[in-house]
Parts: structure tokens; sequence; C-alpha cells
């Protein structure tokens, strides 16, 4: 299957071409669609099988209809377990949004909170974050979740075994219960499908 029978705009199989991607993946094959329909999402996927680019793309496309951002809001917030994974995550963003007019700010603990809290100011289209700083932004009332209108749990399984499940909770608590939500796992454990059950209910599940 080509990515042109995917649905995603011309702009944006532009950039994936230059990445030097041919074929979508599996994953991507069953997850863009999926997402594309603004259906909620469970995939059990691997790093390494291009999940990624299986929710990014859709996101990307799907902004394109969204108004400009406003202060301090996101429509879009991934979260990640680490703050490698948010650049790495960012970094694909950058890439996949070429040609497009769409903000991205990777978002983590560790370093100095001010000029993440600068950047927020203006409003970022994709915010990718570990959950820890996400929280203290909050907090601090330099971020607002208002107008988020998806919420991406990656490496949910991960996640898990860090701790981080009280303040996810605490995040999808300040989210609009109008939204989608995706979530993707290396293995869907029990503790996976309770963190499911409250997060992304009515799901449609994939397993590549
Ligand atoms: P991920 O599983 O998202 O960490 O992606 C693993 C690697 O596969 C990354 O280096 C991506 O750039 C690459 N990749 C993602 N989608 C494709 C594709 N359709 N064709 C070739 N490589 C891809």
């Amino acid at each position: 299957m080509p990515f042109s029978a995917l649905g995603l705009s011309d702009s944006i199989i532009k950039a994936v071409t230059e990445q030097g991607y041919q074929t979508p993946t599996p994953i991507q094959e069953k997850a863009i669609p999926v997402v594309l329909a603004g259906d909620n999402l469970i995939a059990a996927a691997q790093t390494g099988t291009g999940k990624t680019a299986s929710f990014v793309l859709p996101i990307l496309q799907t902004l394109q209809q969204a108004p400009k951002v406003r202060a301090k809001r996101v429509h879009a917030v991934i979260l990640t377990p680490t703050r490698e994974l948010a650049i790495q995550v960012e970094d694909n963003i950058q890439h996949y949004s070429r040609y497009l007019e769409v903000s991205s700010m990777a978002m983590y603990g560790g370093v100095e909170i001010e000029p993440q809290q600068q950047r927020l100011i203006e409003g970022v289209d994709i915010l990718v974050a570990t959950p820890g700083r996400l929280l203290d932004m909050l907090t601090r009332r330099a971020i607002h979740l208002d107008e988020t209108r998806t919420l991406v749990i990656d490496e949910a399984d991960r996640m898990l075994d860090m701790g981080f499940i009280a303040d996810i909770n605490k995040i999808v608590e300040k989210l609009p219960r109008e939204r989608q939500n995706l979530l993707f796992s290396a293995t869907l454990s029990a503790q996976v499908r309770v963190l499911a059950k409250t997060a992304v209910t009515d799901a449609v599940e994939i397993m590549v």
C-alpha cells in the first residue's frame, strides 16, 4: 500500500518520502486511518515498528483544519516516559511537518523551567512532554489544556513502570472530556488496561 492511499496530504507525503520512507509500515497502515477517523486507539507496538509516525502523521493532517493556537494553549499533547523519547518524537515531528505551518515543542524535567515557560506563551500546536514537567507547568498556570483535542500516551507500559500513573491521571483530569485519545504500548499488561479504562475508552485495538 502506498502512503497516498492513507488519506494524508501531499505535503506530509512529500516530507516522509524525503525521509526515505517508501511504504507505510504495518502499524502505520492500520493506525493512520483510525486516527484520521477521529477514533480512540489502543495499539500494541514495539519501538522500531514506525509507531511514532503512525500517530504523528494523522495528527499533523488533522491540525491542518485547526484554528491558530491561542496563548498558553496546545492542540495536542504527547506524553512520553523520558526526556530522550520526548526529544526524539519532537525531532520526528519537525521532519514530518517541514512543509506545514505547525509548531511543536519538547518539554521535560531536569532543565531550567523558565525558557520552556516562555516558549509556551504564544501557544504550541503539538507538545511532547514528560508527565512531571507538564504538571509543574499546569501548577504554575503556564499552560492550560482546555483547548487540547488530542492526547497520546506513548510507551504506556514504561510510563507505568516508572511510576507515572498518578501524574497521568492528574493530567487527564485537566483535559476536556471531548477529545481523541491514543495509547501506544509494547505490551498490553493488566496495568496498561487499567490506565486505558480511565483515559482511552471505546478504543479501536490494534496489534502488530
Ligand atoms: P519508531 O518505531 O517510531 O521509533 O520508528 C523506528 C524507525 O523507523 C525510525 O527511525 C523511523 O524513522 C523509521 N520509519 C518509520 N516509518 C517508516 C517507514 N514507513 N518506512 C521506513 N522507515 C520508517
